[in-house]
C-alpha cells in the first residue's frame, strides 16, 4: 500500500474499528512499516486490538518497534492489546537460517511480553511435521520459563482453497479427521499446549477421537477464544463451529474489501464507499459475502453427507464448495 494513501485516504476510515490486523504477504517488509504502524498505534482508539500477522523474518528496526509497542510501557500502558501472530516457519519451507531468525524473534517477543506472542501453524497436509512444530513451539515456551501451571495456545488454520487464481495447496476435508488425530496425540504429549482455530472449526477433526481423549478438547478452542464444549453435549445444545461468525474484513492495498483471504477475488466494497470501516459497515460487506456464498455453489462429499453439516458446520470453509471434482465453473464476479 502506498504510505500517502495510507496516511491520507485510508487511516482516518479505519481507525475506529475495534480490531485492526497487520497482514501480508509479510507487512514488515514493507520499506515505511515502521511508519505506519506508528502513525496507526498513535490514532487508533483505546481498547482496540492492534495485531501484526508475521513469519518472522523482520529487519532489525521493525523487531525494536514492536519489542517496544510489547513491552510493559507500550500498548498495554495506552489500553491496547496489542499481538503478533507469528507463523511459525519450519525447515521444511525454508532455510534454516530463516528458520533460526524466526525463532530468534519468538525468543525475543517473548522475553519482552509472554502474552504479545501466539504461534500459528497453517496445517497444508497430513504428512506435515505439525508434531516436530509443535515440538519446537514447546521447547521455547519452556526454554522462556513458563510455569507448569500455565498453558499456551498455538494457532492452527487448515490451508484453504483460494478461490480465482491459480491453484494453491490445500488440506482436503477428507483429512481433516486425521490432521485432528495427530493433534490429539500432540496435546497427550504437550500437556500445556492448546490448539486456537479462528474462523471456523471443522467438527469432523475430532471425528477420530477416542473414549479416553474426550476430556482434551477443553484444550481446543474456536472462533479465537471459545472452548469446545464437551463432546456430549454437543446433541444436547445448540453449537455453530463453523464460518460466518463475523469475522473482521481484509482490506487491499487498493482499499477494497473482501471477506477473507480465500476470497480475495470477491471485492465487497472499498473504504472509500463507507463513512467509516466499522461494524454497520462491516454487517453490510458480511451480509452480501454470505448471500453470494450460500447462493452460487452447494456442499460437496465429504460435506453433504455429514451429520454436522448445516448442524454445527457449514462446509469448513465455503471456499471448498467452489473447487474439487464436482466444482461449479461459475465465476464470483
Ligand atoms: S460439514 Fe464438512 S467440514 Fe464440516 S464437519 Fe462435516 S465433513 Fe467436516
Ligand atoms: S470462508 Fe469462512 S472459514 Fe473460509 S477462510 Fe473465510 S472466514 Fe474462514
Amino acid at each position: 500500500m502506498e504510505y500517502d494513501y495510507f496516511i491520507n485516504e485510508f487511516l482516518p476510515k479505519i481507525k475506529n474499528a475495534p480490531i485492526i490486523n497487520f497482514m501480508g504477504g509479510e507487512p514488515t517488509l514493507h520499506p515505511q512499516f515502521n511508519d505506519i504502524f506508528q502513525n496507526t498505534y498513535d490514532k487508533i482508539l483505546p481498547f482496540s486490538h492492534l495485531s501484526v500477522f508475521t513469519n518472522g523474518l523482520m529487519p532489525e528496526k521493525v523487531l525494536d518497534l514492536l519489542l517496544k509497542i510489547a513491552s510493559p510501557s507500550g500498548a498495554v500502558s495506552k489500553q491496547i492489546t496489542f499481538a503478533i501472530l507469528l507463523n511459525w516457519q519450519t525447515r521444511e519451507n525454508i532455510s534454516e537460517k530463516n528458520h533460526e531468525r524466526c525463532k530468534e524473534v519468538a525468543v525475543r517477543m517473548l522475553r519482552v511480553n509472554g502474552y504479545s506472542v501466539t504461534f500459528s501453524i497453517n496445517l497444508y497436509s497430513k504428512d506435515q511435521e505439525l508434531e516436530k512444530q509443535c515440538e519446537e513451539i514447546n521447547a521455547i515456551y519452556q526454554k522462556a520459563g513458563l510455569p507448569r501451571d500455565k498453558q499456551f495456545k498455538i494457532r492452527v488454520s487448515p490451508a484453504f482453497p483460494i478461490i480465482g487464481g491459480e491453484a494453491n495447496t490445500y488440506l482436503p476435508i477428507r483429512d481433516f479427521p486425521k490432521v485432528g488425530k495427530q493433534m490429539l496425540k500432540i496435546m497427550e504429549r504437550f500437556p500445556q499446549l492448546c490448539f486456537r482455530f479462528d474462523c471456523s472449526l471443522p467438527p469432523c477433526f475430532l471425528d477420530d477421537i477416542s473414549e479416553d481423549q474426550l476430556s482434551l478438547t477443553d484444550r481446543i478452542y474456536y472462533h479465537g477464544n471459545k472452548q469446545v464444549p464437551p463432546m456430549e453435549e454437543w446433541n444436547r445444545n445448540e453449537f455453530y463451529f463453523g464460518c460466518a461468525d463475523g469475522s473482521p474484513m481484509d482490506i487491499d492495498s487498493k482499499g477494497d474489501c473482501f471477506n477473507c483471504f480465500p476470497f480475495h477475488n470477491l471485492t465487497l466494497g472499498n473504504v472509500s464507499d463507507f463513512k467509516e470501516v466499522n461494524s454497520i459497515a462491516m454487517a453490510q460487506m458480511g451480509a452480501k459475502f454470505l448471500t453470494t456464498v450460500f447462493e452460487k455453489t452447494k456442499a460437496k462429499e465429504p460435506c453433504r453427507s455429514c451429520p454436522h453439516y448445516m448442524v454445527r458446520c457449514s462446509s469448513g470453509c465455503f471456499a471448498y464448495n467452489f473447487v474439487g471434482d464436482e466444482a461449479e465453473t461459475e465465476s464470483l464476479h
